[in-house]
């Protein structure tokens, strides 16, 4: 009998073990496989990355430098917290349906200046788009019909499913965390540190102390810049300074982050790593729109580039090129 039970209590101490020991290996097979996937997506920018520095290293032999960049390539952006599990599942049920449609939208300023005319558009889920053309061509002015900054004078802009100029006023500050911009000349406060800058603008979104005290350091680690955090602002690089932006943008998680002109500031090392984060937010399902006049960038991207000129889309394709 005694024998038995010992017989039954190694078997079950057998299985576990093999249980245990399986868990494990899909663990590891799992997340060679999402790094894989990182790997194969984020290709583009890093191969421009690795190309911007070998110029660099080639320059610093020549004696014209540019200023330091770092190496994000191994860094990870990290998805929402596992404790936070029923956001989680709230944003991968919206990630499947939350789409963008701009439906026959014109914006007509004072003076009958059209500044878009008559665009229809869809963006779907996690798509990476460039959105190019020259001055004056209606870009910005897109930008803030999205934003919520202008309405459209008529057609419709819906998210979600949802008209955006009909949204009630107390719902306006929660879609604006939903839609991260970051700018051409960073806006940042100056005097004040990464950390403090990051947790601005969750301080005046009333999230909680303690709260802030948790997410800013997993925030300032995503963009790469953790040992920058007491730094203050007006001390930081160009590409630092557009990576706390970046920190401010996604802070909120939010379902589309519009980059306007992120790199028109920034030299080809420091270019290329904002372009690295950019794709490595949206392969975590941020819809993301780059406004740039950058050529190169979007020549290697192979994502879809929307065109415009006086404000009409004149091109539209998925693995669009600089036409202009
Ligand atoms: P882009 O971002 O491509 O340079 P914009 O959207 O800024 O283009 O501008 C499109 C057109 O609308 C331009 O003719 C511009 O002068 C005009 N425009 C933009 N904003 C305003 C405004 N607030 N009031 C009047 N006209 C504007």
């Amino acid at each position: 009998m005694i024998g038995d039970i010992d017989l039954k209590e190694k078997t079950i101490e057998k299985t576990m073990e093999v249980a245990r020991t399986a868990g494990g290996a899909v663990k590891i097979a799992k997340d060679k496989l999402s790094d894989a996937i990182n790997d194969h997506i984020t290709n583009p920018a890093k191969e421009k990355l690795n190309e911007a520095k070998d110029k660099k290293e080639a320059q610093k032999s020549n004696g014209t430098c540019l200023p330091a960049g770092r190496d994000i390539a191994d860094e990870q952006i990290k998805g929402p917290e596992t404790s936070d599990k029923e956001e989680t599942k709230k944003e991968n049920k919206s990630k499947s349906e939350s789409v963008i449609e701009f439906k026959n939208v014109s914006k007509i300023y004072a003076g009958n200046i059209v500044a878009v005319d008559k665009i229809s558009l869809t963006i779907k889920p996690g798509e990476f788009i460039s959105l190019v053309g020259p001055s004056g061509a209606g870009k910005s002015t897109l930008i803030r019909l999205l934003t919520g900054e202008e309405f459209a004078t008529s057609g419709e802009v819906l998210v979600s499913g949802r008209d955006i100029s009909k949204l009630l006023r107390k719902e306006f500050p929660y879609y604006r965390r939903k839609v991260g911009v970051i700018f051409q000349d960073f806006k940042l406060l100056p005097k004040k540190t990464v950390y403090e800058n990051i947790a601005f603008a969750l301080e005046v979104a009333d999230v909680k102390t303690s709260e802030i005290e948790e997410r800013v350091p997993q925030i300032i680690e995503i963009v790469g810049l953790t040992s920058r955090t007491k730094a203050l602002s007006e001390e930081l690089s160009g590409g630092e300074k557009q990576r706390v932006s970046i920190a401010r943008a996604i802070v909120h998680k939010p379902k589309l982050l519009i980059a306007d002109e992120p790199t028109g500031n920034l030299d080809p090392v420091a270019t290329w790593e904002i372009v690295e984060l950019l794709f490595k937010i949206n392969n975590q399902g941020t819809i993301v729109i780059l406004a740039t006049h950058d050529k190169e960038v979007v020549d290697s991207l192979e994502r879809r580039v929307i065109t415009m000129k006086n404000g009409k889309i004149i091109s539209d394709r998925a693995k669009g090129k600089y036409i202009l």
